[in-house]
C-alpha cells in the first residue's frame, strides 16, 4: 500500500494544511442508545464516556470568543449527555448555526421525547442517520425495531414541519453501505429514498447524504471478523481520486472530543491521533490563528475520504 501522505506528496502536498476552521465539530460522547455495526467509534449503550460541564462551557466560550459560525452535534447520540440541552441554548442565544446529528431512534428514549419541539424552536438543523429505506437492512446495521423507531420519529419531525418543502426546519438523511462496498450514485440514490419514504410512509426530507463506511472502529472488526479487511483497504486506495482533496472537511473544520482534546476530524479522533504536535491540543488552548492553517495529522484511514467521489460527515466532496 503507498502510504496516504505519499500519495498526496506526489500531488504536490508536501504537507496538507487547512485552509479555514468554519466549523467546530463537538463529540458529546461515545454513549449511544445503539451499537450499529459500522459504528466508526464503538459507540453503545454502556460507554461511559461524556463530556462534563466544565468542557461544554469551554466549547461556548471558544465558539463566542472566536465567532465561529457552525456548531456540529455528534457523539455517540449526542442527545444523551446530560448538558446537550444547556449546550444548545446557549449556541443558540450566541445566534451560531447549529447542525446535530441524530440517530433517530434516540428521540422515543424515555425523557427524551421533547426533543423535536426543542429542535424546532431553536431552529437547529437535524442531520439523521438512516441506512436504508427499507425495514430489515436498517434492523440488520441497527438492530431488531430500529428502523420502525426511525420512522416514528420523522413522522413526529414532518409534522412539525421538518423536512417539508420549503421548509427553513432542515432534515437530512444520511444514508451508508450495509458491508464494504461504496454507495451509489448520491443522486438517483435521494430519489430512490424520497419516492419510497413518500409512497410508503408519508415520511419527507431535504437531502440525503451518502457515507463511505471508514475502516476503523466496529466496522474495522467486522471487516477483519469477515476477511475483507486487506480487500476493502485496497478498493478505497484504487479508488483514490485527487479531485476530492480540496474540499477535505478536516481542511474547514476542528473536532473537538469529549474530553477537550482537539483532532482534525471524528475519525482521527477515534483512532486517538491528535494534532500535529506544537499545536494547541486541547479546547482550553484553542487560538484560531494557529489552527486555521495547521499542518493535518494524514494516516491511511484517510483514503477512506478521497475514494471516488469522497465522503465526508457532509456527504460527498466532488461531483460523480
Ligand atoms: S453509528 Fe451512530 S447510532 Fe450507531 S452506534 Fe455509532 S454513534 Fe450510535
Ligand atoms: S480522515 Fe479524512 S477528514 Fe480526517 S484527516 Fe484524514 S482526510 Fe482529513
Amino acid at each position: 500500500m503507498v502510504p496516504f501522505a505519499q500519495r498526496l506528496e506526489h500531488l504536490g502536498y508536501a504537507e496538507l494544511k487547512a485552509s479555514q476552521v468554519n466549523i467546530l465539530q463537538v463529540n458529546l460522547g461515545w454513549r449511544c442508545n445503539q451499537s450499529c455495526k459500522h459504528c466508526h467509534l464503538l459507540a453503545g449503550p454502556h460507554r461511559p464516556e461524556q463530556m462534563e460541564a466544565d468542557t461544554i462551557e469551554e466549547v461556548i466560550r471558544v465558539v463566542q470568543r472566536w465567532s465561529l459560525p457552525l456548531v456540529d452535534l455528534t457523539g455517540g447520540a449526542p442527545e444523551l449527555n446530560p448538558h446537550f440541552e444547556y449546550l444548545v441554548d446557549r449556541l443558540h442565544e450566541l445566534g451560531t448555526h447549529i447542525i446535530s446529528r441524530s440517530n433517530l431512534t434516540v428521540l422515543l428514549e424515555p425523557g427524551k421525547e421533547h426533543l423535536p419541539e426543542f429542535f424546532r424552536d431553536r431552529r437547529v438543523e437535524l442531520i439523521c442517520s438512516l441506512p436504508y429505506y427499507q425495514e430489515e437492512p436498517v434492523d440488520r446495521l441497527r438492530g431488531p425495531g430500529a428502523f420502525k423507531k426511525s420512522l416514528k420519529a420523522l413522522r413526529r419531525l414532518n409534522r412539525l414541519g421538518y423536512g417539508q418543502k420549503d421548509s427553513d426546519l432542515k432534515l437530512h438523511l444520511m444514508y451508508n453501505p450495509a458491508g464494504a462496498y461504496f454507495p451509489p450514485e448520491p443522486g438517483p440514490l435521494e430519489a430512490l429514498f424520497r419516492r419510497e419514504l413518500a409512497a410508503h410512509y408519508d415520511i419527507h426530507f431535504h437531502h440525503l447524504y451518502t457515507l463511505l463506511n471508514m475502516p476503523i472502529g466496529r466496522f474495522k472488526e467486522y471487516l477483519q471478523k469477515s476477511g475483507n479487511y486487506e480487500r476493502y483497504l485496497g478498493r478505497l486506495m484504487a479508488g483514490f481520486n485527487p479531485a476530492t482533496v480540496d474540499g477535505l472537511m478536516c481542511r474547514y473544520l476542528i473536532s473537538v472530543s469529549w474530553e477537550g482534546h482537539l483532532f482534525d476530524c471524528d475519525f482521527n479522533q477515534a483512532l486517538d491521533l491528535p494534532l500535529t504536535p506544537g499545536l494547541p491540543q486541547t479546547i482550553w488552548e484553542f487560538e484560531l490563528p494557529t489552527l486555521r492553517t495547521r499542518p493535518i495529522h494524514l494516516g491511511d484511514h484517510c483514503y477512506g475520504c478521497t475514494a471516488g467521489t469522497g465522503s465526508s460527515c457532509g456527504g460527498r466532496l466532488v461531483e460523480g
